[in-house]
């Protein structure tokens, strides 16, 4: 079986609770499931999900980046997603809906391999080495070769299939998308015509396509890749909305960091905006308003409302730092004593204490707010 089918299942059996952890994805993509999970459950809702693949439709594989020892890849598949959202019993919001899977996954480059790469065990999470996983997890035991860490899936995030009601010839009749989507779309239509949509938002200078987005990055961080970027950032936001504690997060620099959307149970991604004015130097930090479009699953006292919105994310990087591929603060090198441990769980090191400060290490954010 491919890693994005193995995938695909397990990330439907860990949304469903029937099991602790995604084998196939990363610490910080488990992380993202076990926070959104939390936070369902703190509103009294339990989801069921029921991810399947859409016949006819073939997954492929695109834009890849990487380095000398990493190499990602984007993979999208096409898939018919339903959720079930359950509140005290009842069933009080339904979604099934054409959906593509978007899948970033890393690979390892067999060549460049020495053995010290870092890595979170597949089974426990623990942070730890490539050698040193070979002869057994320090935490949970588990041997694991190479081969079955890599390749990884490092993010992950579901788009409704716009080109699907293109396909039906049903966008510009109302008509048609109530046949093919029934009332649950109807709904949603009402709340596009009263929101923009995604193509008067690029009109409006609002989404910005990703190669103009590196080519307003790449001014500051000659590497800078939109991927890399897009499957960071995309992560951070999750952790971000779903946390109830984001000034704990390692990559919050701010003490007394808002919960921005406390009753947030679920959000699809739509895209970045960025324009040369959202972008600063100061000494040797770049500073940038990232624009994130979204669409929003509130629980509110009249039940599950769906939204369209943007949150606009302050984040900042230290531009003498080459971008690191492979990079996670999920598993790092203590700079101080070279311990590994897992700065999402402490931020501090648990061998010598000191300080992990990840505005020395890659992109955090100095403030997230609505609009
Ligand atoms: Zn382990
Ligand atoms: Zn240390």
């Amino acid at each position: 079986m491919k890693l994005s089918d193995v995938f695909m299942k397990e990330l439907q059996e860990c949304l469903n609770e029937n099991q602790d952890r995604i084998r196939t994805a990363s610490q910080l993509c488990n992380n993202a499931v076990s926070i959104q999970k939390a936070r369902q459950k703190r509103l009294g809702y339990l989801v069921r999900y029921d991810i399947s693949l859409r016949e006819g439709a073939p997954s492929h594989e695109f834009n890849r980046f990487g380095d000398y020892k990493y190499d990602v890849s984007n993979i999208q598949k096409h898939i018919f997603l339903k959720k079930e959202f359950y509140k005290n019993g009842n069933c009080v919001y339904k979604y099934n809906e054409d959906n593509t899977l978007f899948m970033y996954v890393e690979n390892l480059k067999a060549e460049a391999v020495d053995g010290s790469e870092l890595i979170n065990c597949p089974n426990c999470g623990a942070p730890t080495t490539l050698e040193a996983i070979r002869n057994g997890c320090s935490y949970c035991g588990t041997h694991f070769e190479m081969s079955e860490i890599y390749p990884v899936v490092t993010n992950y995030f579901t788009k409704f299939d716009v080109s699907m009601v293109e396909d039906r010839k049903n966008m510009n009749n109302p008509i048609g998308i109530l046949k093919t989507y029934g009332k649950a779309y109807a709904k949603f239509a009402k709340l596009l015509t009263s929101a923009p949509s995604a193509a008067s938002m690029v009109a409006q200078g609002g989404l910005t396509s990703k190669k103009r987005f590196e080519e307003i990055m790449q001014q500051y961080i000659p590497d800078f890749s939109y991927l890399h970027f897009g499957d960071m950032a995309i992560d951070m936001l999750k952790l971000l909305l779903f946390s109830d504690n984001p000034s704990s997060l390692p990559f919050v620099a701010k003490d007394n960091c808002m919960v921005v959307a406390p009753n947030l149970i679920d959000f699809e991604f739509i895209g970045f905006g960025l324009d040369n004015k959202d972008v600063v130097v100061n000494g040797k930090y770049v500073i940038a308003n990232v624009y994130i479009y979204v669409k929003s699953l509130y629980d509110t006292q009249n039940g599950v409302v769906k939204v369209q919105e943007n949150f606009r994310a302050t984040m900042s990087r230290d531009i003498s730092k080459p971008v690191k591929m492979g990079f996670s603060y999920t598993k790092i090198n203590c700079p101080s004593c070279g311990g590994v441990f897992d700065a999402y769980k402490t931020k501090s090191c648990p061998y010598c204490s000191t300080v992990f400060k990840l505005q020395d290490e890659e992109w955090f954010v100095l403030d997230i707010s609505r609009g």
